[in-house]
Formats: structure tokens, sequence, C-alpha cells
């Protein structure tokens, strides 16, 4: 199957403020491919670039170099009515919707917003909108309110339905349940399970917590400062980690089961991640991992296949 996105050698950095030479390198050489109708979620700890990933790949950040090819075409060339069209297929679900709803508009006009600047004619607006809103579980009533008069889970609800409601192909979800209170999380990642079958939608799922992620992604890639570190089918991934890094971030979720939890590796977080102004050499993650050796801390390991579709950047897994 040819993929919706390949992401190839794609960086994003950006200036430091006061220095003409010194970057954050955001995002440093990432490669992806992603199908349709899957979900391919990205972890890793705040400040590993998986934001920046994913505003990169939509080109709401231009990227410093590499390509982001959707459907064949390279959208980092895009311009005008191409760069248009690539939106209205291209959207966005933001961490908090508090801040990524306007205040002075009611719902039916956030809805309305997308459909006009994209000249989609709906017909009778109220009648269509207030259809819309069911498909996310809300009711024709909540379209003349504004943002503060909703809960939490109510307004993601009113962000996922404007990022879907140009029935969009791809959909980049970052953090979408992490400012929402522990009840009504899991309600929003049924909803957008049940929205990506219904309108057979592929999603980049961006998360720091790992058990989310294996939940909601067929596949997952493990991103540390700037680079995919591990990637491979989720379940894979994690039962199963090849990475210290992954490791890492797995040792922090709770296992119910005394036994297994007993059996599970662990490694205690280390620090925290260093600069991505001033990254590590070699392997970036060498100051923080309990197995690094010499080679780890010069020359920087490459991805390599340690299992089906599973591909890892370690040099434990480097065979010559
Ligand atoms: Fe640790 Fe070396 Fe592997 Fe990096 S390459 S994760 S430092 S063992």
């Amino acid at each position: 199957m040819e993929p919706l996105i390949k992401i190839e050698n794609l960086r994003k950095y950006f200036g430091v403020r006061g220095s003409f030479t010194k970057k954050v390198k955001a995002v440093d050489g990432v490669d992806l491919e992603i199908y349709p109708g899957e979900t391919l979620g990205v972890v890793g700890e705040s400040g590993c670039g998986k934001t920046t990933l994913g505003k990169t790949v939509l080109r709401l950040y231009e990227p410093t170099s590499g390509k982001v090819l959707f459907e064949g075409v390279d959208i980092t060339k895009l311009r005008g009515a191409e760069l248009k069209r690539f939106r209205r297929n291209a959207q966005m679900v933001f961490q908090d919707p508090h801040t990524s709803l306007n205040p002075r508009l009611t719902i039916a006009e956030t809805l309305l917003e997308p459909l006009r600047e994209h000249g989609v004619d709906v017909g009778n607006a109220e009648e269509y909108l207030a259809k819309q809103l069911e498909t996310v579980g809300l009711g024709g009533e909540h379209l003349y309110r504004y943002p503060h008069e909703l809960s939490g889970g109510q307004k993601q609800r009113v962000a996922i339905l404007r990022a879907i409601i140009l029935k969009p192909k791809f959909v980049v979800l970052d953090e979408p349940t992490s400012s929402l209170d522990v009840s009504v999380q899991a309600q929003i990642l049924e909803l957008l399970k049940s929205l990506q079958n219904v309108y057979n939608l592929t999603y980049m799922f961006i998360s720091h917590d790992i058990a989310v992620v294996k939940y909601m992604s067929s596949r997952m890639a493990v991103m540390y400062l700037g680079k995919v570190v591990e990637i491979g089918e989720s379940d894979e991934v994690y039962s199963n980690p090849q990475h210290p890094y992954s490791t890492m971030l797995l040792s922090s979720v709770p296992i119910p089961d005394p036994r297994l939890s007993r059996e599970r590796k662990r490694i205690k977080p280390q620090g925290e991640p260093p600069s991505p102004i001033d990254p590590p050499p070699g392997c970036r993650f060498h100051p923080r991992c309990p197995y690094a050796m010499d080679i780890c801390r010069t020359k920087e390991p490459p991805l390599v296949e340690v299992g089906r579709n599973h591909r890892v950047a370690c040099w434990l897994h480097f065979k010559t």
C-alpha cells in the first residue's frame, strides 16, 4: 500500500534569541510513513519535538529542510490554491480546547469558519451544523453557546468537529486528552476511534503517555531530542521495547498484575533531557543511558531492523 504521508529527512530548527548561530533543533532528520486509515502514534517526553513534527508535517511551520509527501506530492513546495487544497485535507486538533477555540465566536460561528473559508455550501447551516454536532455527541442546543459555557470535554468535541468538518483525509491529534479530566479522557479517545472508522481518517496521534499511544495507534514512533529512536507495531514496541529510552518511558507505566510487573525490565529515568540547542554528540540519549558504551558518545546510531516492521537506533542492536 502506498503511504498517505511520507516524511523524508525532515528538519525544523528555530533561531535562538540573542544568537545568530545557535539553533533549537526541534526536529532533526525524521523519516516516517503513515498509511491510509491507520493511526501512527508519536510518543516522547515534553520537548522531544513531537508537536513541532506534527505542525511541520501540516506546514503550520515551514520546514528547515526535507520533504513531506502527501499522496505523492511534496507539500513543502505548495503555494496558493494547491496549499489551500492540502489544508482542507490535513487538519490538527490541539491539546488545549480552552485556548484553541475563539472565545468571541459561538460554536456555530466556529464551525462555519472553515466551511466558508473553503467555499463549502451546506444549504441550511443551522440544520447541517446541528446534525454535525450529533456526530461528536453534542446536541443542537450548543450551537449558539460560547466556548466558556461548555465543559472541557464539550469544547474538545467542538474542536474535533471543527477539524473534521471539511472531511479531511489526515488529522494530527496533539495530546487531545491531556488537558481534560480523567473521567472524560476515555470518552474522547473512543470518539476519535469511532470518527476514524466512520470517515476513514488517518491519524498522527501525539502523546507523552505511551500507554495511551498504544491504545490508540497501530504503529508507534518513539522520539527523543528531535529524532525517531524506535518505530514498530504498537503492541510489539510496548511489550518488547528495544531502545533503552522506550524501556524508560514504559518503566513509569503501572502494571496491575504483580507477576508481570516484577518481570518487566525497567530503566529508572536518569535526569532531564539535554537541551535541543546543543544536543550531545553520538547517541543523544547517552548521558541518560545505563548501557552507554564508548561508541555511543561519538557516533550516531542508524535505525536498523530488529524484527518485522520494527526498527531501532541503538548501538546495542548493531551487528557488523
Ligand atoms: Fe544507550 Fe548507546 Fe543505545 Fe544510545 S546507542 S541508547 S547510549 S546503548
